[in-house]
């Protein structure tokens, strides 16, 4: 069982020039095929079968100031062509009047099973009290919450709101939320984000957008901390999902460790049994 819990939509609504930059660094003159292909969930389903991939959370992004937006209705609609695209509804906490009943709202009537959260794109701490009606009616519709925590190359980009410390305040004040680190701290906070996995049953490390073949030199414990890790590629910002899971695939652990991090704990949090 292969999931990827960390893809973005190719059609954007808007997008920045900054992140339109990464697209086309990425992609160069395959730029516009590439999103007139996937733009469409069965472009992408194709994708995903010659990666070997059985689900993925798609992510709706509303980050205007950084990176752009692909909005809910556009995922909902996305994803509800195949039951291998799994939805998560992005919600601005400092846009959005009503944060926690907009959250009901996308959970029931769109069938949305997540909520990603883009603080250092939208400019907030994660522990910030006014966040936490939204992760309290997470808790109670039993959805796991992913936040961006790292740094972001973007411009516009706020890296201090990426500090894997606030979700320490998160994951003892919502003990049965289930909270994902998108992209582990990168780079300078990856052993605090690793101390802090290990510390809390509900908090996991999601690897997105690093370089799989260096995973042990990031985090040398990784192998006892499998089942608290989650992998995730961050595509279409690296082009292709296929390498990134062959070069998990090859590192030196443990087969089942492998299928934990691929799979088997994805799985679990989004309650898919093959
Ligand atoms: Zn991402």
């Amino acid at each position: 069982m292969i999931i990827d819990f960390h893809v973005h939509t190719a059609y954007y609504e808007t997008m920045t020039p900054a992140y339109e930059d990464l697209i086309r660094r990425a992609w160069g003159d395959r730029t516009e095929w590439m999103i007139q292909t996937y733009s469409s969930p069965e472009g992408f389903l194709d994708l995903m079968d010659e990666a070997g991939i059985d689900y993925a959370v798609i992510l709706a992004e509303l980050a205007p100031i950084t990176t752009g937006i692909a909005d809910n209705a556009y995922v909902a609609e996305f994803c509800s062509k195949s039951p291998r695209l799994i939805p998560f509804a992005s919600i601005n906490p400092y846009t959005s009047t009503r944060p926690a009943e907009e959250l009901e709202r996308l959970v029931r009537d769109q069938g949305f099973r997540g909520l990603k959260l883009y603080p250092t794109y939208q400019h907030y701490h994660p522990n910030d009290a006014h966040i936490y009606p939204l992760y309290a009616k997470a808790q109670e519709l039993g959805i796991p919450v992913s936040l961006h925590i790292g740094s972001s190359i973007f411009a516009g980009a706020r890296i201090k709101y990426g500090d894997p410390i606030n979700m320490d305040d998160v994951a003892v004040d919502f003990p049965e939320l289930v909270l994902l680190m998108c992209h582990s701290g990168r780079p300078f906070w990856y052993e605090k984000a690793f101390a802090l996995a290990r510390l809390h049953d509900n908090l996991y490390m999601e690897v997105a957008g690093l370089p799989p073949q260096r995973l042990l030199e990031y985090f040398p414990g990784l192998e006892r901390l499998a089942h608290k890790v989650i992998y995730g590629s961050d595509w279409p910002g690296i082009p292709t999902i296929k390498e990134n899971i062959e070069a998990i695939k090859r590192l030196d652990m443990d087969e089942d460790a492998k299928g934990k991090i691929l799979g088997e704990n994805a799985a679990r949090l989004l309650n898919i049994s093959k």
